[in-house]
Formats: C-alpha cells, structure tokens, sequence
C-alpha cells in the first residue's frame, strides 16, 4: 500500500495503489494522517499499512519534507519534527491537553515478564485520559522524572495531580518500530515473557482514534515480523481492529481490565474509562470471531463478597479466556487517598468506607488473601483458568507457613495461558 502523486500542476493529486498496483482511491491534495490510516485501513489488507516516511509528505506548517520523524496537530494535518515539537498544546473538547509526545524510546524492555505478561512494552502515549485514581502510572519515574518535559510540551505542572488531563501521542511509532523490528536481531524471551509485547503498560491504546492508530500501525508491524503481542485496554474500540487480529492468526491476545460490572460504582474510580459491561462485550465480540482474549480482574474491591465474585466471573465463561489475571488493591501511595475521595465524591460511601479500613494493614492482609483464595477456588469450580498475582507486600506481612506458600506460588506460577499459537510462535 502506498501513496504516490500524479499528474502536474494544479492537476497534482495523490493516488493510493495497493500492492497490485491497483489505484484504489485519490486525494485532490496531501491527505492529513486521520485519512491516510483510514485510507489504510479501508482500502488495505488487515496487516498493510501506509508507511507515512516513504510516501513524499511535505509539513502541512513549513513545507519542508518530513524527515525522519513526524507530528502532527490536533486537525491531524502532518506536521515535520521541528514543527511538532515547537507547536502549543491544544485542548480539546473534552478539555485535555494534547500535542506530541517527544519520547525516544519505542520498544522498552519489561520487568513484567514476573507477572507473566511480556518482555517489552509499548506505549503509544505519555498520559491517559480514563484517569482511573488508583492508576500507578504517574508515580512511575515515567511521569515522576519528567516533569520538565510536560510541563513544556503540555503546560502540565503536576503529572501525577493533572493524570487524566493530559496526553502526548507517538504519531511516528508504527514508522520507527518498523526500522527496529527490520534490525533486530537478538529477542528477549525470560520465562514467563515468552517474547511477547504488551501494549500498553502506562496508557490505554485505545483510548481515541488517535491513540488507537498509532497501535494499530503498531500491533500490524510485530506480526508482520511475527511477534507475539497482549493488548491491554478498557476501551471497547479495540473491536475495530478485530480484522488484524483475525490475521495475527494466535499471535495477538486481546485482553480488558474487568474488576467489577458495576458500571456506576467503577465509573467513581475510573471516571474517563468506558463502562466496564462494553468491555465485556468487546472481549465476547473477539472471542466469538475466533481472536484469544484475556481478563484482567485488577484491582477487585472490598466491597466485593464471594457471591459477587462468583457472578463476575460467571460472566467470563462464555468468553473462554485463556487466562484470568486477579490481583486485589493495595492501600499505597497518595494514588490510594485519591481514589478514596473520589469514590466517596461520586456518592459511594460503602466502596469508599470499605476501602479506607483497608489502611489497617491486618484487615487489608485478610482482605486479599480472602479474595485470592476465592477467585482461585470459584475458578477450580467454573473451570477457568486462573493466575494470580499476589502482592510483594503481602508475602512480607504474613507469618511463615502462609507467607512460603504464597511466595512459593508466586516464584513457580506460569500462566496458563496457550499463547503465541504454536502456528505462529515467534
Ligand atoms: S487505563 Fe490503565 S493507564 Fe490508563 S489511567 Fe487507567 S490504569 Fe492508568
Ligand atoms: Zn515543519
């Protein structure tokens, strides 16, 4: 798939040809990249792209030719590097603050191969605009150490306090993961990580079209050099890339955080996310076409008593997930406090009485062993396959036959999960 120009003069257009050399669509002039990927997702087959560096784009500001890197504005016009990073972030209707994001780095090594999720990460933004209060993400050195540069770029003076306000997208990403993924040689794979990569740890992929483009170029690149891939989002748009998927062929997991399908009360913690019974629809919308899905039940409340718990999880039967991922909360940090008020703002007095008693450290250690022994017992009972994520914190705190059983259980688990497919393994 790529962008090429004809004719001269004011005559100039640009024509779209796919790998056939099919003209397949014309623009009477540049297309901005909200249309060239719609382009490319309409008129290409699921894992083609246009690659915006080799199609001749001029900045839509200077005129210059892109470079080697490329933003753009909040209009989508395509912008050169210079550009992009001297424009003023705009807000947009939902009042964030967005513009480019001017990260290097693009595919990062995980530590998350401990919790059997990855060995690299991706994430196709700085910033999350689902804001969830108990989000560990702006007290990472991520957005701690990097204060400067948000508050240059987007105006924000405190990461952590403005979470959910702000967002600093990669445009250039699926173009500069491209040239990595064509170098690399050497690949990660730490037990547990299996070569996989997550996107995203620190934002939600899907979060707006913008965001959800980037990872779709993305998630098309590392299958086309057959890398396996675990989609982590809250947001049911991930639905629209069900055609990449279906081509990854086991290759990609799509997976949603769903600690509870009460939508008002998570909506008080989560306050930009999509109601968490969308993601269950989404999940079930993959699943049926064939696509390996997972569930993510974190972090569960304290509200939640065994029979809910049992009828959460009864509603994850019909998707035949690979895997259940359970983790209870953990009363840490000032990200706790917010997430406290914030319930207690929106009118969930229970959810946010029962939360602050969990500052007691003896009822919040009875509290998760409680909830880790029933998603695994409930589990057993519904045949679902479970993997339990204890909290380091936790282990310390118990006395000696508990605490080596956890830890035993912690250091030993693999995931049950059956994925890459052994169609496609990397
Ligand atoms: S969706 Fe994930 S990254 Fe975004 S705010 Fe919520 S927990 Fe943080
Ligand atoms: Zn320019």
């Amino acid at each position: 798939m790529e962008l090429a120009e004809v004719g001269a003069g004011p005559l100039q257009k640009f024509a779209l040809r796919d790998s056939s050399g099919q003209f397949r669509t014309t623009f009477s002039e540049q297309p901005n990249l909200n249309e060239l990927r719609e382009a490319s997702q309409e008129y290409g087959d699921p894992l083609e792209r246009i690659n915006i560096l080799d199609a001749g784009l001029v900045c839509s500001n200077c005129n210059t030719s892109l470079g080697d890197r490329f933003g753009a504005n909040s209009d989508s016009d395509l912008l050169c590097w210079d550009c992009a990073m001297g424009q003023e972030a705009e807000t947009d209707q939902r009042g964030v603050s967005q513009t480019t994001d001017p990260t290097k780095a693009v595919l990062s090594e995980s530590a998350l191969y401990h919790k059997n999720l990855c060995n690299y990460v991706i994430n196709v933004a700085t910033g999350c605009t689902h804001g969830c209060k108990f989000c560990y993400v702006p007290s990472t050195p991520n957005i701690k150490m990097r204060g400067e540069m948000l508050e240059n770029q987007a105006n924000v003076e405190s990461g952590q306090r403005e979470w959910g306000s702000y967002l600093l997208y990669r445009d250039d990403m699926p173009e500069r993961l491209a040239r990595i993924l064509d170098r690399k040689q050497k690949w990660k794979k730490e037990q547990g990580g299996r070569g996989v990569v997550m996107i995203s740890s620190g934002t939600d992929c899907y979060q707006d079209r913008r965001a959800a483009q980037i990872t779709r170029g993305c998630v098309i690149e590392l299958v086309k050099h057959n890398r396996p891939v675990r989609i982590l989002t809250r947001s049911p748009a991930v639905v629209r890339d069900k055609d990449i998927f279906k081509a990854a062929d086991g290759l990609v997991t799509v997976g949603s955080s769903i600690p509870c399908l009460d939508d008002e009360m998570v909506r008080s913690i989560e306050p930009g996310a999509p109601a968490p019974t969308t993601r269950l629809n989404a999940l079930q919308e993959l699943s049926d076409a064939g696509v390996p899905v997972y569930v993510s039940m974190s972090p569960t409340y304290p509200i939640q008593d065994k029979e809910e718990i049992r009828n959460l999880m009864e509603e994850f039967v019909s998707l035949d997930p690979d895997v259940i991922f359970h983790e209870p909360i953990n009363p840490r940090g000032q990200n706790f406090d917010m997430t406290v008020r914030a319930a207690r703002e929106a009118g969930q007095e229970e959810l946010a009485d029962e939360l602050e008693k969990l500052k007691d450290r003896d009822h919040w250690v009875e509290y998760s062993l409680n909830q880790l022994e029933w998603v695994e017992e409930i589990g057993d009972e519904l045949d679902l396959p479970i993997h339990l994520w204890p909290d380091k914190q936790l282990i310390k705190y118990l006395d000696g036959e508990k605490s080596e059983e956890l830890r035993a259980q912690l250091e030993t688990t693999t995931s049950p999960e059956d994925y890459p497919s052994p169609k496609r393994s990397a």
